[in-house]
């Protein structure tokens, strides 16, 4: 991989003896890994395609932290080791838009320096070091709405916005759990987010893909039944020219290509290579999503749609808006308020994705590696169960 990123400085805040908070100043997001080692107690923070400014330091050992060290590893990926005093659970999260990663290591009281909205907390699980295992696959997960943003409201007064960051939560639980698949959230609460921001939450954390959950509201309360939502190509050619225009400010396209430096007919080539080929994946990955939901209950359309929803625009994430149920149908609405039938719908819609992954497995992955230990031989189709 070519260097995308620069790590432009590192701090060390220490509370006591019990915590510390390490904060990575980067030139751009960054496709982290951060991972756990024993013998003696240390944490790793691998930053690929990530070279370290000339100008930067490393702080001083502080706290629980002993010492700190910086070393390459192959693709450019430069790695930060932690020893720590004691094995201590830590936490990631991404701030600053991406731009700072912020490690806490045991229990940190002291407030950060800069608040991290929207924050991506990461829990960071003991494992092998990843050159061993083959990366996740990050989904990201976005439930629609939220703060003074309700969405649709149902007649016994269900909100749009609650229902559906309880199947996100739901979903995210299902993806944590399954080997190879990492999930992070848009939000984990009620709160605004803008639609443009949702994306940049997927961009930050270079997820492979997007998957945006609703259960809107019609007219007609008879209807009901999920659909599934792709962008249209008249809505990716519009955004086209959006980021073109803003392609100096770009942060680069995910596969490190940089439109930057290109000139407008290139970048303009490529743009478009990128985006089709989203979705061209983004229709898969919907197709196998609204098969699964299929199994659930009824589906109210048996084709993807396509559609220019703000959401659906990343330029490089296959993406998807899945609007579950109808929160206007009188029997959905109070389905959509059983914690049992949202852990039925984020189970279907986990599925749609897993085998997306089991057959289009992104390179470098855990899954990859797996189709490649199988021969290369597709799944068998049907192989959907748990
Ligand atoms: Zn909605």
């Amino acid at each position: 991989m070519a260097t995308a990123a620069t790590l432009r400085g590192v701090d060390l805040q220490a509370d006591g003896e019990r915590g510390a908070r390490l904060t990575l100043r980067l030139s751009a997001p960054v496709a982290q890994k951060v991972f756990t080692l024993e013998n003696p107690h240390r944490l790793v923070i691998d930053l690929p395609g990530t070279q370290m400014d000339r100008a930067a330091r490393l702080p001083a050992a502080a706290g629980p932290v002993t010492g700190l060290r910086s070393g390459t590893q192959p693709k450019n990926t430069l790695r930060l080791v932690l020893q720590l005093r004691e094995a201590l659970p830590s936490q990631v999260r991404q701030a600053a838009g991406g731009a700072q990663l912020v490690v806490e290591v045991g229990n940190v009281m002291v407030a950060a320096a800069s608040p991290a909205a929207p924050a991506v907390p990461v829990a960071v699980q003991p494992r092998h070091a990843p050159e061993d295992s083959g990366r996740d696959v990050i989904v990201a997960i976005d439930a629609g709405h939220g703060g003074q943003d309700p969405g649709a409201t149902g007649k016994s007064g269900t909100r749009e916005k609650d229902v559906v960051l309880a199947i996100a939560q739901a979903l995210k639980k299902r993806v944590d759990a399954e080997p190879g698949m990492r999930a992070v959230l848009t939000r984990n609460d009620d709160r605004f987010i803008a639609l443009r921001d949702r994306i940049g939450v997927a961009r930050a954390a270079r997820a492979d893909i997007f998957i945006s959950v609703h259960a809107d509201a019609i007219g007609n309360r008879d209807v009901s039944g999920s659909s599934v939502y792709v962008l249209s190509e008249r809505g990716a050619s519009s955004e086209q020219a959006r980021w073109l225009a803003e392609r100096e400010n770009a942060a680069d396209l995910k596969g490190g290509v940089s439109l930057g430096d290109k000139g407008g007919q290139l970048a303009s080539v490529l743009m478009d290579l990128s985006q089709s080929a989203s979705i061209g994946s983004s229709m898969e990955a919907a197709e196998r999503v609204l098969a699964s939901l299929d199994q659930v209950g009824t589906v109210r359309k048996s084709q993807v749609q396509q559609a220019a929803f703000v959401v659906l625009k990343s330029p490089d994430i296959p993406s998807m808006l899945v609007e579950t149920a109808y929160i206007s149908n009188p029997g959905e609405e109070r389905k959509l308020r059983s914690p049992a039938y949202q852990a039925e719908l984020a189970d279907a819609i986990f599925r749609g994705v897993r085998e997306h992954f089991r057959r289009s497995p992104p390179d470098g992955s855990l899954f990859a590696r797996q189709q490649r230990s199988r021969g290369g031989a597709p799944v068998i189709a049907g192989s959907t169960g748990p």
